[in-house]
């Protein structure tokens, strides 16, 4: 195995899914580093591979760092991996890859599983472009602030969440993106329980809120990005925007109902006008 720091993608659930290469490098190499050894030993016996294992998370002291520096500077080969999928796609990695471009180590991606590509593949959401969140903040004001943000983002939104957050997060997002805005949630993916589910966030914050089971396993939430067709302006709206500009200027009311809803306060403001000239 030639030297160098293999960056390795392993099964997010379905034991199956590792690549034949990742088979051969993680079988070769010197040394795996493992965000949980105990985790990746499971995998390793799962195909008879007897690699040496170490941690390296994110958090080590940054002797662990040091050490597999240190041996990758002698030539030895290491393969990084974490506990599920791609390693630094929301994992542990980064700063040991970039030391090792920092001391000249060729580093080599060994493609596989990743539950962002999984759940887009199957989330019935365009894909043409799109932007990976992660995880959202978990405390509800910094979570809705980062929603906000992203408001108006017209790719394909993609987030990682966990189980006992998904219900208020759903709610957020219907909040501040509109509760008809399309989105998917992929729940257990390659595993035993897997689920997909599309539908407006509203159908979403509904269906999780009627079945625990929804509430427990690993998830992800793909979310339709803004798209001029989304925003046309329903009655509902229509009428809310109506009410609102009753009590108060025209701009006030397309910004309170832009936040709102999500839909783009220029729409809003010129819906309020064509009203105005209708009648
Ligand atoms: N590096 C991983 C990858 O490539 O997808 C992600 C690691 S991140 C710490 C773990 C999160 O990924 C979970 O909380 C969940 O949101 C998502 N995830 C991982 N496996 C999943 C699966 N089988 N089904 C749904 N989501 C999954």
């Amino acid at each position: 195995m030639d030297s160098g720091l293999y960056v390795v993608a392993t099964p997010i659930g379905n034991l199956g899914d590792i690549t034949q290469r990742a088979l051969d490098v993680l079988r070769s190499v010197d040394l795996v580093a493992a965000e949980d050894t105990r985790h990746s030993a499971r995998l390793l016996q799962a195909y008879d591979i007897d690699t040496p294992l170490t941690a390296y998370h994110e958090h080590s002291d940054s002797g662990a760092l040091e050490r597999l520096a240190q041996r990758l500077s002698e030539g030895a080969s290491i393969a990084l991996v974490s506990d599920a999928g791609t390693p630094l796609i929301s994992d542990p990695g980064y700063r040991l890859v970039r030391r090792a471009q920092e001391q000249g180590i060729v580093v080599i991606p060994v493609p596989g599983p990743c539950a962002a590509v999984a759940a887009l593949s199957a989330a019935g959401l365009p894909t043409d472009r799109f932007r990976f969140e992660g995880f959202l903040p978990a405390k509800q004001g910094a979570r809705c602030n980062r929603l906000r943000e992203l408001s108006r983002e017209s790719a394909t939104l993609v987030f990682y969440e966990a189980p006992h957050r998904v219900q208020d997060c759903l709610a957020d997002m219907a909040d501040v993106f509109g509760e008809a805005r399309e989105a998917s949630l992929l729940r257990e993916i390659t595993k035993a329980f897997e689920t997909v589910r599309r539908g407006t966030l509203a159908s979403l914050v509904q269906f999780v809120a009627a079945d625990d089971n929804q509430r427990r396993g690993e998830i992800v939430l793909v979310v339709a990005g803004l798209r001029e067709q989304q925003s046309v302006i329903d009655s509902e709206t229509s009428d809310l925007l109506q009410r609102l500009v009753a009590e108060m200027p025209a701009k006030r009311a397309a910004a309170l109902v832009a936040q709102w809803k999500g839909i783009r306060k220029k729409l809003l403001y010129e819906h309020l006008l064509a009203l105005k000239h209708d009648t």
